[in-house]
């Protein structure tokens, strides 16, 4: 594993086929999903691990986010990662920088909760992007709207880079992995997999052609009773990012909830 620590001592070669896996590190098997699909397709693998301060709101955990990485560059390298771009701030933000403003698809759900959060995630993509110069760029569907949010800005701004998006990797209680699920205390771990088998029971529901309404009123209900806190719980359009209530397009059940001190975010296709 070749570790760049700046945009000139990356010096790839653009006569290969260059797969690019941009993370903020603290490495899962949702992580090591992404490497392993673009060390399979092209001829470089390049990642990042940049934990973006401009992506997190006020108030959000960027001092505390965890960092560990000659632990992530053993992972990255077991994995086939050929180059680690692991720059620091001042590298990538080096004065007050010009942004990208997405639309569309930032704007409800996390866009709402998060401000600012979408503009640093697609401030920091397009900047990586024409960094690294990647034929196809990996992105996890555990964060579903920031797909959509990128799949759009890749169109409204015509980038020349082929994204791919991988399913959600789960622990075995289905529970998304996140880097951020260390903060949760052992009571709290317990519980968690209640989301997505809410999901699930709301995507059923859908399926089944039953009252989305009230199946989503069921799930928050139960949700509630098991100590969360709901921050959205909606039935959308896979692309527009809006409530839906008809599946004659993609649709995907997306939810936001607190447990404790913790935020979780999930979704499942309809
Ligand atoms: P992060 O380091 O959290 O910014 O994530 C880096 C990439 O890994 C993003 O494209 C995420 O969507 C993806 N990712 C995070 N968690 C998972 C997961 N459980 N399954 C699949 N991809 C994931």
């Amino acid at each position: 594993l070749r570790i760049a620590r700046t945009i000139a001592e990356l010096a790839l070669d653009y006569s290969q086929r260059i797969g690019f896996v941009p993370t903020m590190g603290a490495f899962h098997e949702g992580h090591l999903v992404l490497m392993r699909e673009a060390k399979a397709h092209n001829d470089v693998v390049v990642a990042s691990l940049f934990v973006n301060p401009t992506q997190f709101a006020g108030g959000e955990d960027f001092d505390t986010y965890p960092r560990d990485e000659s632990r992530d560059f053993g992972l990255a390298e077991s994995v086939g990662v050929d180059v680690m771009f692991a720059p620091g701030v001042d590298e990538i933000y080096p004065r007050n920088t010009t942004t990208v403003v997405p639309r569309g698809a930032a704007i409800k759900w996390e866009g709402e909760r998060r401000p600012g959060h979408f503009e640093g995630v697609a401030t920091v993509v397009l900047k990586l992007f024409n960094i690294v110069r990647p034929n196809t760029a990996y992105f996890g569907l555990k964060d579903f709207q920031q797909c959509a949010v990128l799949r759009q800005m890749v169109a409204d701004l015509n980038i020349p880079v082929h994204l791919e998006f991988l399913e959600t990797v789960r622990e075995a209680d289905g529970l998304a992995m996140s880097s951020r699920n260390v903060y949760l205390s052992a009571e709290e771990r317990k519980v968690a997999p209640l989301l997505y088998r809410e999901l699930e029971s709301v995507g059923d529901a859908a399926r089944r052609g039953d009252s989305i309404e009230e199946a989503l009123a069921f799930s928050c209900e139960r949700l509630v009773a098991a100590g969360f806190r709901i921050d959205y719980l909606e039935v959308v359009d896979a692309n527009s990012l809006e409530p839906t209530r008809r599946f004659s397009a993609p649709a995907r059940v997306v939810g936001a909830v607190w447990l404790g001190r913790t935020r979780l975010i999930d979704n499942l296709a309809v």
